[in-house]
């Protein structure tokens, strides 16, 4: 199947299956241009681990899961074909680019990267060890573990405030850790922390060290202010500090800055022709499933402008 799919050129192909590639394939397949989407995992990014979506218009609320599904279904309803494989590279050429995965190379006139970013590590000793053992990135997938324990949140982003609240269906108390006095959250999210009795806050402290010998039994946090080391006991430690871009795999092409997001220009092409970036990986000023969906739109749309002019072009060059 795959050597099928080799021998093609596409006329595009989206790396990545979240809301904005997802978005992206239904554009340019529905506009008729031939489109595979690859992915590394499952269809839906992010929102596989996103327990409710409240803010995505025309939605009054809808699971994440369930919101992936329809996506998926829209993605592929057009012709878009859909194959595993994690990209390593793309190789610049005119006529067409080559989108290299572990196994396989694919053949693509445009090509809108859709990776999406992944969840920051404190870096701390004993976050690599206890990973799994009560370290988690993911309150969907572990929550229901801690049925009736103390969790401790790290960050005060809207995940890690979201997040927190969430898991408060389950755990007995939520202690969220900043390391400032203040929020980064959005107000509606804080606003529910702090209404909520089971979430309580430790400020201005850094976690030092996720404490703890086949399980998570704490963590050793430090006051900024005051440089105070102490130990707050818990059963988990769920850290939501930022996300960091996946764009390893283009650096090649100096697509990016210089914290790894990829540079766009209002059309999502980066400075590569026939090359756009969609999604949470976009240098942009806010990530959520409508910002996602809003560029995988205008990808797919300019993708199908580049390619229509790229075989213009190509069939002018051949009659001279
Ligand atoms: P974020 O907005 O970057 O927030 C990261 C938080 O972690 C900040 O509070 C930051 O502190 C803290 N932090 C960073 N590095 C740290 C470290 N080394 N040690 C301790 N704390 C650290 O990341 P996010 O919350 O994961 O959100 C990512 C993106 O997704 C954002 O654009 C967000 O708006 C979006 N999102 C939206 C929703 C929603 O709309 N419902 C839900 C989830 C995520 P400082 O504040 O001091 O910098």
């Amino acid at each position: 199947m795959t050597k099928e799919l080799e021998d093609k050129i596409y006329d595009v192909v989206v790396i990545g299956s979240g809301p904005g590639g997802m978005t992206a394939a239904l554009y340019a397949s529905r506009a008729e241009l031939s489109t595979l989407l690859i992915e590394r995992g499952v269809p839906g990014g992010q929102l596989i681990n996103t327990a409710e979506v409240e803010n995505y218009s025309g939605f009054s609320s809808v699971t994440g899961p369930d919101l992936a599904n329809n996506m998926y279904a829209g993605a592929t309803r057009f012709g878009a074909e859909y194959t595993f494989g994690d990209v390593r590279e793309i190789i610049e050429g005119k006529e067409y680019k080559e989108v290299v995965t572990a196994n396989a190379v694919f053949k693509a006139r445009s090509v809108i990267i859709s990776t999406g970013a992944e969840h920051k590590k404190l870096g701390v000793p004993g976050e690599g060890t206890l990973n799994g053992r009560g370290v988690s990135y993911c309150a969907v997938c572990d929550g229901a573990f801690f049925r009736n324990r103390h969790l401790v949140v790290v960050g005060g982003g809207d995940s890690a405030v979201e997040e927190g609240t969430y898991l408060t269906q389950f755990a007995s108390k939520v202690t969220i850790i900043h390391r400032r006095d203040e929020l980064r959250a959005q107000k509606i999210l804080q606003n529910r922390a702090f209404n909520n009795e089971k979430v309580d806050f430790i400020w201005d402290s850094v976690v030092e060290e996720v404490v703890g010998e086949n399980f998570v039994e704490g963590v050793q946090i430090r006051n900024t202010k005051t440089d105070e080391v102490s130990v707050v006991d818990a059963d988990g430690a769920f850290i939501y500090i930022g996300i960091i871009p996946n764009s390893k795999a283009f650096q090649n092409l100096g697509i990016t800055d210089e914290e790894g997001w990829i540079v766009t220009d209002e059309t999502m092409m980066t400075s590569v022709p026939g090359i756009f970036a969609v999604g949470d990986v976009r240098k942009t000023v806010l990530r959520q499933v409508a910002t996602a969906v809003g560029d995988g739109s205008i990808a797919g749309d300019n993708a199908y402008k580049y390619v229509e002019s790229l075989k213009e072009e190509l069939a002018t060059a051949r009659k001279v």
